[in-house]
């Protein structure tokens, strides 16, 4: 009995993991559930599993096999209201892809979402296959809160979130399961002599408030270099006439490789969310490069940074707690920086959190809910 009990727990599985609808894999559209996503596929090929992965056309990821489906894509969640109704645009790329998983889906074990939308919430009693729902942000709209919840009902057991942060923001936070995130470590370089530079990383977009990292570089007269996504131009625009004097860079969108050459010659992370950040794949990008996050204390950073250790919390929206957090960046120590992405944040680690959760689902629901 328990020789099965093992072998069950050893069998390879064979996963469907469908990606974000809102663009192609490499773009930067989809945030850090690329990032995890490239890590989790990474991780779970390694460990001998079969995986096939459904992602707009377009995609790229690493030597990855990809479904690719062409489609309109999704607009971005964070761009709607809480009260907002759900859109689907004609010819939708997400429809697309859960359509493809529809049909594939007897040849897997489990399919895996990572889509932050409410179709594949809504559709998850319809298929026959379990269903692991990654939740990548807080909840932000009345219509995800109930969709995801509904789910949390029916199938408990098959919710997973980044942080408890992130859970609590749903009406059941009770309902998920904590798996974190990590990075390649292979791919970061540590750096223990940086330069004058501090960093900001991410998506231009409002709820970044990349503007309040803009004011304490000001501020403070250090200069700031800004990576990522140019999601909103008029945003972007806006923060370059109120602060035309201040010391900032911006070096476009970097692959990962390029990235990290860039942050592990900073001096700091800032990371200044105006919403609850559900991660932050960034802080454990350079805390990998032995750079320090100075965030606010909000969300996911809250949760990863440890305070005087690896980085300084300040209150959230507080220009001048980051101000002060920079004038005291000496007292950390880079080394334990990269100690902590090494302890906390390998590929190992989430591995064995994710393998752990899809093992449960199967155990529960078995290969036909
Ligand atoms: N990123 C990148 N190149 C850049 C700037 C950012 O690849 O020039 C990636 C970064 O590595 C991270 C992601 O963008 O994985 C941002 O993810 P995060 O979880 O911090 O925020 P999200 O966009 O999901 O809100």
């Amino acid at each position: 009995m328990e020789k099965d009990t093992d072998s069950m727990a050893r069998a390879p599985l064979r996963l469907l993991l469908l990606s974000t609808p809102v663009g192609p894999l490499g773009s930067g559209l989809g945030g850090g559930v690329e990032l995890t996503l490239n890590v989790l596929s990474q991780e779970l090929a390694r460990r001998g599993h079969t995986l096939r992965l459904v992602a707009p056309e377009g995609s790229t990821l690493g030597a990855m096999a990809i479904e690719q489906v062409p489609g309109t894509w999704q607009p971005t969640a964070h761009t709607q209201g809480p009260q907002v109704p759900i859109v689907l645009p004609p010819d939708s790329v997400l429809a697309a892809m859960w359509d493809y998983g529809r049909q594939v889906q007897a040849d897997y074990d489990l399919l895996v979402n990572l889509a932050y939308d409410w179709l594949p919430f809504y559709l998850t009693p319809f298929f026959r296959r379990p269903i692991a729902h990654f939740v990548s942000m807080g909840c932000l709209s009345d219509a995800m809160a109930a969709a995801v919840t509904t789910v949390g009902e029916r199938f408990p057991g098959t919710l997973g979130v980044y942080t408890r942060t992130q859970a609590a923001t749903f009406p059941q936070p009770d309902q998920f399961r904590c798996l974190s995130s990590a990075v390649d470590l292979t791919c970061y370089e540590f750096c223990g002599n940086p330069g004058p530079e501090l960093v900001w990383l991410g998506r231009i977009s409002p709820e970044k408030g990349l503007e309040d990292a803009v004011a304490a570089a000001a501020q403070s007269q250090m200069p700031l270099k800004i990576l990522g996504k140019l999601e909103d131009q008029a945003y972007w625009d806006h923060i370059c006439q109120r602060y035309p004097q201040a010391p900032i860079e911006y070096l476009g969108f970097l692959p990962t490789h390029q990235l990290q050459a860039v942050v592990r010659r900073c001096r700091a992370l800032l990371m200044t969310p105006r919403w609850l950040e559900a991660f932050g794949n960034v802080a454990i990008e350079a805390l990998a490069c032995g750079v320090p996050v100075i965030a606010y204390r909000r969300g996911g950073p809250a949760e990863i940074v440890q305070q005087g250790k690896t980085g300084w919390l300040v209150e959230p929206d507080h220009v001048a707690g980051l101000v002060d957090a920079i004038a005291r960046l000496d007292q950390l120590d880079r080394r334990a920086c990269r100690q902590q992405a090494e302890a906390e944040y390998s590929l190992s680690a989430l591995g064995n959190r994710f393998e752990a959760w899809f093992r449960d689902i199967l155990a529960r629901y078995g290969t036909d809910k």
